[in-house]
């Protein structure tokens, strides 16, 4: 028996009692079995909004049918039990007089049942307690654990984040270590794709990894490595159709215009190709897949896809942008093991004409003694049978062999001044040389080899041969006008004028071709100049022409023998003597001006 329970008991404390009901700031009350208010206190009543006096005789739910479907069985089950009921921040909603200051209240609440001595119920005590501040301030709390809760997950994935990119990190730094070795050529392009994949595969964690490179004639990315396919698989994914640009498609743009990463849901990809009537096979079971492209110079020179063979995986942030990463720094070392591919192919390509050079000068100096002999063995059989009578036949016979055996001897010395010149070992052996002389002479044994053309030779600004005399190597300056005079003859097969000029001139005297301004333009110089009227050159094809075995494409038509050695021999000649050869042609049939300058030296 409580306390209260005894007092009640005690008809003298009843008066106390009363008292206390009176004064106390709990909400009290006791009610009868028919749960009427026998006593309530101040606070309870103010409650109802009423006074303890206005209350007594009435239940707690008169008016408030809510209320009694749920507190009359509770008082009742009170009562027959004679187990107080208890509850804990019971949530009731209380009504105020005016409507509108309703509010949600929380209440610790205690209904005692009270018996008399033998047993008998009385009735039931109720005590309220309101909690409503304590269950706020208990919710805020609550709130505000759960958002803590809630941060500390946040900040447990970012801290797994940083774990991944902080493995992705150490291992990247790796990865580039060996990448950058592969840079400098130690593998070739095969080895390098496969290390990629690898390298990749390793540093994301994921199960398998391709990589398709680009080949410009099948416009299609090939596939080219694979990591983490079964053996018997790999042969079979090689023969994977390759992957081609679909405009269309809205992962055109992103991946091959704006270079972003794409993580693609392999089943979502083969439903809306279904839709448009293509069938993607899945024979190796991908859910979802990155695919990173490999950018060279702007352009996606490759594809890099990775997959968790048959899982989905959620690529983070950082495993997208550490990859990202290493997309484009194998990019760049596949580039570079081209590159140096290519390169290597140039040094083989070097050694390979070395060797075409040597061979060239070998079989040059081979081919040049038989050439003397046969030349002078048939000069003398010539001159001996002029003795004993020769026929007009066989003199054009001899003739025909003498010219034949020296044009060939001309060749075979161009061939090895070629051999010469690609070993660097063209050398000049110069000595005073009048080049007013040299021309004159070159141009009268041209003039007897024609009678359809009529070759002239002018001098400025007199023909004084002080002014065109100065230190140079006359062999090969002879070679020079020799090649110019023959191609101006031969060039222009209809015949016609042919005019050599040779000038003395400072170099701004001269029209020199537009990309070329000396340094020193009041250098004195000798400028040689021959023009013909026959065949020109194409304006395309006289950039090339002092390449080697370079001849324009109209002189090859027109069936006029040739080895396309002359010029760019000649012009190597005047290199020599610091000089520089040009040509002026207004196009075919225009007829073609080949020009040079040499510096005046000192002759002393
Ligand atoms: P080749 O005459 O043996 O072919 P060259 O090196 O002397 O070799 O000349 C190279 C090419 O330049 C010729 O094949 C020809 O196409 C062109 N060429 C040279 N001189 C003339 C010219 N006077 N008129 C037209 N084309 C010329």
């Amino acid at each position: 028996m409580n306390v209260v329970t005894h007092l009640l008991n005690q008809k003298q404390s009843f008066g106390l009692l009363t008292a206390l009901f009176e004064t106390t700031p709990l909400s009290l009350s006791y009610l009868d079995t028919e749960f009427r208010y026998v006593l309530a206190s101040h606070a309870l009543a103010q409650l109802a909004g009423k006074t303890p006096a206005e209350l007594l005789g009435t239940t707690p739910f008169d008016d408030r049918e809510g209320l009694e479907t749920w507190l009359r069985p509770v008082l009742q089950q009170v009562l027959d039990s004679g187990q107080p009921y208890i509850e804990q921040a019971a949530a009731l909603v209380q009504t105020g007089a005016n409507p509108a200051d309703e509010s949600e209240k929380f209440w610790n609440i205690n209904y005692t049942p009270v018996y008399d001595e033998n047993d008998v119920p009385l009735g039931i005590l109720t005590i309220l307690e309101d909690v409503t501040a304590q269950v706020l301030q208990r919710r805020q709390l609550e709130e505000a654990a759960s958002e803590a809760t809630t941060r500390a997950a946040q900040l447990e994935v970012h801290q797994t984040e940083l774990q991944i990119a902080q493995r992705l990190s150490d291992e990247t730094q790796a990865a580039l270590l060996e990448l950058a070795a592969a840079a400098t050529g130690v593998i070739n392009l095969k080895q390098l794709v496969n290390r990629i994949v690898e390298i990749v595969a390793q540093v994301s964690g994921c199960n398998r990894v391709g990589l398709s490179l680009y080949q410009p004639v099948s416009a299609e990315y090939q596939p080219t490595a694979v990591y983490g396919l079964e053996t018997e698989q790999v042969a079979e994914w090689h023969q994977t159709p390759g992957v081609r640009r679909d405009p269309t498609s809205p992962y055109d743009q992103m991946f091959f215009v704006q270079h972003q990463p794409l993580i693609l849901d392999f089943e979502q990809v083969r439903e809306a190709a279904r839709q448009q009537g293509t069938e993607i096979p899945n024979p190796y079971g991908i859910k979802n897949l990155m695919m990173l492209p490999l950018v060279q110079s702007s352009e996606v020179m490759g594809i890099l896809s990775l997959d968790y063979a048959g899982q989905y995986h959620d690529f983070s942030q950082s495993e997208t942008a550490i990859l990202t990463g290493m997309a484009r720094l194998s990019a760049i070392t596949i580039q570079n093991v081209r590159l140096l591919a290519e390169a290597n192919e140039a040094a083989t390509l070097r050694e390979a004409n070395r060797l075409k050079d040597e061979f060239m000068s070998l079989v040059a100096h081979e081919l040049r003694n038989p050439l003397t002999t046969i030349k002078g063995y048939t000069q003398m059989t010539q001159r001996q049978l002029k003795k004993a009578g020769i026929t007009s036949i066989q003199t054009r016979y001899l003739d025909t062999i003498i010219e034949q055996a020296e044009r060939m001897a001309r060749l075979v010395e161009d061939l090895l001044d070629l051999s010469k010149i690609e070993a660097g070992r063209f050398e000049l052996r110069c000595k005073e040389c009048d080049l007013a002389a040299l021309t004159k002479r070159t141009l009268e044994f041209f003039q007897t080899s024609t009678a359809t053309h009529q070759l002239s030779l002018t001098f400025f600004p007199s023909p004084d041969h002080a002014l065109f005399t100065g230190w140079y190597d006359s062999d090969r300056l002879a070679q020079v006008v020799n090649n110019l005079l023959s191609n101006a003859i031969k060039y222009s097969p209809q015949g016609g004028p042919i005019e050599v000029r040779l000038q003395r001139q400072t170099l701004t005297q001269i029209s020199l071709p537009t990309a070329s301004q000396p340094n020193d333009s009041q250098l004195e110089a000798i400028h040689f100049s021959v023009k013909d009227q026959g065949i020109g050159i194409p304006l395309s094809q006289q950039g090339n022409l002092f390449e080697r075995f370079y001849r324009a494409l109209n002189s090859q038509e027109s069936g006029l023998p040739g080895l396309g050695l002359g010029l760019h021999i000649s012009s190597q000649i005047i290199a020599q003597h610091q000089g520089q050869m040009w040509l002026e042609s207004a196009g075919e049939n225009q007829g073609s001006t080949f020009h040079f300058w040499v510096p005046v030296t000192n002759t002393n």
